[in-house]
């Protein structure tokens, strides 16, 4: 059938220009400023339960989830940016005019991924930005907690080891793979779109990589080269 043009997704926002940093406010804001259709950012828990936006479970020496937020938001990142909330990111997020791709990263414990998810979704909700949210997980767990805290969301899973077909049946309805997943399983890009599911192919920064995607008509290509990926589809 036909599908609509592969979109641009911003890996971690757009973090490789002038004053930007990985997981940044500004990331975000130059991402939106380049008309993409998305920007993508992992959110964690800390000790305290409040929740904060960055990619790695130890940041400049402080294992996260084991720190207080206190301790955690006077760190600055690369571009003299303090530590971003959940909340202020979102915040921002909500004047602009872009998707806002957010990865909720795995936690050891269940309870705490499901009380991470559902502390989430609330609060997405209570923003009114159920539209704008879209939802990424590694774990399998949260993608079936958001399945049921959030059915109407689009909610996909990124690990790349259960078929699409058996994904929805969880109500899980978005892949989002690394690209050596659909080389392996070119066959999954159709099966989920006959499923009207939404195929998302991740770190994709290498330019033969992306028209091959582009090619198998994948809805939407994350990358860290978002106007590389850009000017191909134009
Ligand atoms: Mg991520």
């Amino acid at each position: 059938g036909m599908q609509a043009q592969t979109q641009v997704i911003a890996h971690r926002g757009f973090w490789k220009t002038e004053g930007s940093a990985q997981n940044s406010i500004t990331a975000l804001e130059k991402a939106a400023e380049e008309k993409l259709y998305g920007s993508e950012f992992d959110v964690q828990v800390t000790l305290d339960g409040k929740l904060i936006v960055n990619h790695d479970a130890k940041f400049q020496g402080f294992v996260i989830a084991e720190t207080p937020y206190k301790q955690l938001k006077k760190i600055r990142l690369n571009n003299g940016e303090k530590l971003p909330n959940l909340k202020k990111y979102l915040k921002k997020g909500k004047k602009l005019d872009i998707q806002l791709i957010l990865e909720i990263k795995s936690h050891k414990s269940k309870e705490v991924e499901d009380k991470m998810a559902a502390d989430i979704v609330k609060m997405v909700k209570k923003m009114g930005l159920e539209k704008q949210v879209e939802y990424i997980a590694f774990s399998l767990n949260v993608c079936e907690q958001l399945a049921k805290l959030t059915p109407e969301s689009e909610i996909a899973y990124l690990n790349g080891d259960i078929a699409p077909a058996e994904l929805k049946k969880k109500g899980i309805n978005g892949i989002d793979c690394h690209y050596n997943v659909i080389e392996k399983h070119p066959e999954w890009v159709k099966e989920a779109h006959d499923l009207g599911m939404k195929v998302n192919v991740w770190t994709v920064n290498k330019e033969d990589m992306m028209k091959k995607l582009i090619d198998r008509k994948v809805d939407y290509i994350t990358t860290d080269q978002p106007l590389e990926l850009k000017k191909l589809l134009e």
